[in-house]
């Protein structure tokens, strides 16, 4: 039997990223970005104003007389002013308006007589405040957010909003990023009925499918449901073929790669490709299959909900990272305490765990019956708490790490 980490780093190993293509800023969200962005410019792009008030020249306010200033021209954003403003001058200014030559501070509309804010006014003939103003003065200078030549965005990053808002800042209409995986996902199992499909004896509903592909979509994969292969070999190599014409990066499937007489995915793959391995020590989810469908990844993840969901976490998220061209491969882990001793068997373990607050402090709480199959304490769960091989016990109020859900 394998390690987890053994087995994911043999995963990991098979997995490159997908080629880069280029989109439409608007489509960039949770894309990842495939090369550096460099400005090419300063921003702000000129010296403007922070304020909206009159842009003057500091030198000639003091605080211990009424200064009284000419105003002598309107500067709207979006203008471009021409004047070059004289002693004893000021110019109307609004947020974000390009300062004019000669003024090197903006006192703002609240500090001097003029102050009422009338939309649509014209500007006063003059204005007077008592108050010493100094070079700079709400006035956000060319280059004081962004240098020219400066890597503001890295390769690799999971592109946020405020991300799109700043590559359009620098005039990027297109982006560069990673081709999104496609991942084919199906279902194993005679058992297996559709979800809107009337019950019969014997027979349960096909959950995984429905938490899978949505745990695919969620991490921006393009997803292909080939729906439920019944347990006979024509049927398991069929879907597979589909995923194959459909030329996915990932065949990823539920179930069927156990030790029972009618897990035939084993049997299917090995006749098409190769089974690189299929036993990972691990609870819940020890039956992992990794190998290759006529040159295609696949991972076989067990058919217990919980586990194919702990599965998912713990290889596939990983690889559909490598695939995305995700720098950071592994979830964010965070340290929690046990609420109450944990007996653990020694496999590492991903126990279901709710998690409070007290004091600074993440207290977790194991959400009941842990068995493989259990759903429900799945759902109720905000974290899975991690035991690393080897521990049988972990003593109340001790450290672990948890992947929040
Ligand atoms: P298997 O790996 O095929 O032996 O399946 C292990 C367990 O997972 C069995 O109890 C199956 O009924 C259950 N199971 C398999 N596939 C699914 C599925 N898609 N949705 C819900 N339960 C499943
Ligand atoms: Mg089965």
């Amino acid at each position: 039997m394998l390690s987890v980490h053994e087995a994911r780093e043999r995963i990991l190993s098979h997995f490159q990223t997908t080629a880069t293509e280029k989109i439409p800023l608007i489509a960039c969200a949770n894309r990842v970005l495939a090369i550096d962005i460099i400005s090419d410019s300063d921003f702000p792009l000129f010296d403007n104003s922070s304020m909206d008030g009159f842009a003057i020249r500091a030198e000639d306010s003091n605080s211990a007389s009424l200064t009284t200033l000419q105003v002598v021209a309107d500067i709207p954003a979006g203008s471009s002013p021409k004047l070059i403003l004289k002693q004893g001058q000021a110019a109307r200014i609004t947020t974000g308006a390009q300062m004019p030559h000669g003024a090197d501070a903006v006192i703002p509309v609240e500090d001097v007589n003029a102050n009422h804010h009338v939309v649509g006014s014209k500007i006063p003939e003059s204005i007077s405040f008592t108050k010493k103003i100094n070079a700079g003065d709400s006035v956000r200078p060319k280059g004081s957010d962004i240098h020219v030549g400066e890597i503001v965005l890295q390769k690799g990053r999971i592109l946020k909003p405020q991300d799109l808002g700043l590559l359009a800042t620098l005039g990027i209409a297109e982006v560069e990023v990673y081709q999104k995986p496609k991942v084919a996902l199906l279902s194993s199992g005679d058992e297996l009925l559709e979800v809107n499909a009337p019950l019969e004896d014997g027979k349960i509903r096909d959950s995984n499918s429905y938490t899978l592909a949505s745990l695919l979509e969620n991490a921006n994969v393009e997803v292909i449901r080939l729906g439920v292969a019944k347990d006979s070999k024509e049927a398991v190599t069929k879907l597979f073929d589909q995923a194959v014409e459909q030329k996915v990066n990932l065949i990823l499937s539920s179930a069927g790669v156990s030790v029972g007489a009618y897990d035939f995915i084993k049997e299917v793959i090995e006749s098409n490709g190769k089974m690189d391995f299929w036993k990972v020590n691990m609870r819940p989810g020890k039956p992992l299959a990794f190998g290759e469908y006529k040159g295609i990844n696949f991972i076989g993840l067990p058919g217990n909900p919980v586990s194919a969901f702990v599965g998912f976490e713990v290889f596939v998220r990983p690889a559909l990272g490598k695939m995305k061209g995700f720098m950071e491969q592994n979830q964010l882990k965070v340290k929690v305490r046990s609420e109450k001793e944990i007996e653990s068997d020694g496999r590492e373990s991903y126990l279901r765990a709710k998690i409070r607050e007290e004091d600074g402090v993440k207290i977790a709480t194991l959400t009941g019956h842990q068995g493989s199959g259990n759903l429900l304490s799945l759902v109720q769960a905000d974290a899975l708490l991690i035991i690393p091989a080897g521990v049988k016990c972990v003593p109340a109020g001790q450290e672990v790490d948890a992947i929040l859900l």
